[in-house]
């Protein structure tokens, strides 16, 4: 694979960052191995052939992660990017607020509710209100095309995320899926719908748009770091009942996002 284009980047570190969530996974789950048991209990009672092939993962894993970064060094620094002005950033939100508004509207009446498995499973984790408006619409590959004012953007010199290649994209209430729900992708859109009816949905279209103009990347905005936490969380197999709205309440309160 040859990657030489923003997009092929993008897919690249949108894979490099599924990889990380399910390391994140591994590490919890080991971690509670740690708590309940000593090295010595393992190894004297743990089966042998687990303990060997999970010793086999990981140090394949740390062989690979250490290549990697001992490559990063020879790499040339990515070249500099132009900062977008006040104006460009107001602009910015503007568009993306009225985009989030229009897809809602756009795709409401073609949107059935959650399942009521689905609405069962999320129900430790969202209100009773959130799980009940909430509207879902799978393109199975179909693909959202981006926003017309992607190009404009680009004609300013900037790069916008890569809508096509995420799970699903969440206008508020109305989540659209690039292919089909899946537990992990909805659970993390669902964290989206949250944040814009606690936020606003002019605040949030802000915040995201500030934070992506910092950092150039999807997964670095706050917004979405949350949503990939709290989605890894509720995977987790020991998982305890938590509030996503509480959550989101305190980040708000603490400046986090
Ligand atoms: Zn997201």
């Amino acid at each position: 694979m040859c990657v030489n284009s923003s997009d092929a980047v993008q897919q690249m570190n949108s894979e490099l960052q599924h990889a990380q969530l399910e390391l994140l996974s591994a590490h919890c789950a080991v971690h509670q191995l740690r708590l309940h048991y000593s090295v010595n209990e393992l190894a004297c009672f743990g089966r042998r052939d687990v303990v060997r092939k999970s010793a086999e993962a990981a140090s394949a894993l740390h062989d690979f992660y250490s290549r990697i970064e001992s490559s990063s060094s020879q790499c040339e620094p990515p070249a500099s990017v132009p900062e977008p002005t006040p104006e460009q950033l107001a602009q910015a939100v503007e568009w993306l607020a009225s985009y989030l508004q229009q897809q809602r509207d756009l795709h409401l009446p073609v949107c059935s509710g959650l399942t009521p498995q689905h609405k069962s499973m999320l129900r430790p984790h969202f209100s009773y209100l959130l799980l009940e408006k909430t509207r879902v619409l799978e393109l199975h590959g179909a693909r959202l095309s981006p926003p017309e004012f992607f190009a404009q953007i680009r004609a300013a010199g900037f790069e916008p995320p890569a809508i096509s290649h995420m799970d699903s994209v969440t206008f508020g209430d109305v989540i659209v899926f690039n292919q089909h729900v899946t537990l992990r992708a909805l659970f993390h859109a669902l964290v989206h719908s949250a944040q814009i009816q606690i936020l606003g949905l002019r605040r949030y279209a802000e915040l995201w748009v500030q934070s992506f103009a910092k950092t150039r990347t999807h997964f670095t905005v706050p917004l979405e770091v949350h949503a990939f936490t709290l989605s890894s969380k509720f995977l987790s197999p020991l998982t305890e009942k938590f509030s996503v709205e509480e959550q989101i309440l305190r980040w708000k309160d603490e400046g986090r996002y």
